[in-house]
């Protein structure tokens, strides 16, 4: 259909788009929103394109959303994207289907207690997470991440009485990388600066529970985390290179022995 030439079937006039605003009664609630229609100048007719129908369907309910104090659809999106997550994230966030996240962005409302949910998600995402990378610690996860290294590089992690000294900085360049990239860490661990490189944060206490984890019941790597664990493991296939880069890493350099590496740093990274 030829957009630009669009004729009124009653009296074959050409049809002209005319945008404006309209008022109506939805759900009890008297809205305002934007519309966006051919119409016809001799006879009044509107007609809108799919497309059109669909904008003026989520104007609608964004309108009602607003006048009701609830997000709406773009305001759904934009704060999502804002932090950096996918729609799949902010379902995990939010403990709902993909499904869902899609439909109140695109013109469904939300339940009054899910708009809490998103409401928490997305506050909860903005305090305090500049250790744990936009993430709750998972130690499940941690240990999916390391058994995804030992595949890609043919090294066993965890050794018995093991310190950590490399397993550590596998971890640690693969949070980094994925908060860097896809704005969400692997794992949610947090990194202290110690004397011998970047270290998961009280990992005395972390390493056996991380060995005697099931990484079966942690959340599946995505393909994009997959390639980031494969983009470290080609970079550095050996144990002593992970540990010389993290060496010479100025985020680890510059900092107090014991003191936190913000995720925020993962843009100065310099080996990767
Ligand atoms: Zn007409």
């Amino acid at each position: 259909m030829d957009l630009t030439n669009i004729i009124c079937p009653e009296d074959n006039e050409r049809m002209v788009i005319n945008m404006g605003v309209k008022k109506a009664v939805f759900k009890g609630e008297e809205i305002t929103y934007p519309v966006e229609v051919y119409v016809c100048k001799k006879c009044g007719l509107e007609i809108g394109t799919i497309e059109q129908t669909a904008k003026i369907q989520n104007a609608i309910t964004d309108a009602y959303r607003k006048k009701v104090g609830l997000l709406s659809g773009q305001e759904i999106k934009d704060q999502r994207k804002k932090l950096g997550l996918t729609q799949r994230d902010l379902a995990r966030r939010t403990g709902v289907g993909l499904a869902s996240i899609k439909r109140w962005e695109n013109g469904i409302i939300q339940t009054r207690s899910m708009n809490y949910a998103l409401k928490s998600a997305f506050q909860g995402i903005k305090i305090g997470n500049l250790y744990n990378g936009n993430r709750s610690l998972s130690i499940s996860r941690i240990k999916l991440v390391m058994k995804e290294f030992e595949e890609e590089l043919d090294i066993q992690f965890l050794a018995k009485n093991d310190m950590m000294l490399f397993d550590a900085k596998y971890l640690w360049y693969a949070d980094m990388l994925a908060y860097k990239k896809l704005g969400k860490s692997l794992t949610g661990a947090t990194y202290a600066a110690l004397p011998k490189g970047p270290q998961l944060n009280n990992y005395k206490d972390l390493v056996d529970e991380i060995r005697n984890a099931d990484e079966t019941k942690a959340e599946p790597l995505t393909a994009d985390e997959k390639k980031i664990i494969t983009r470290i493991s080609v970079t550095f296939p050996k144990k002593s290179m992970i540990i010389d880069a993290a060496h010479r890493e100025e985020i680890w350099k510059k900092k107090t022995t014991g003191s936190l590496i913000p995720y925020s740093d993962s843009v100065y990274l310099t080996e990767i």
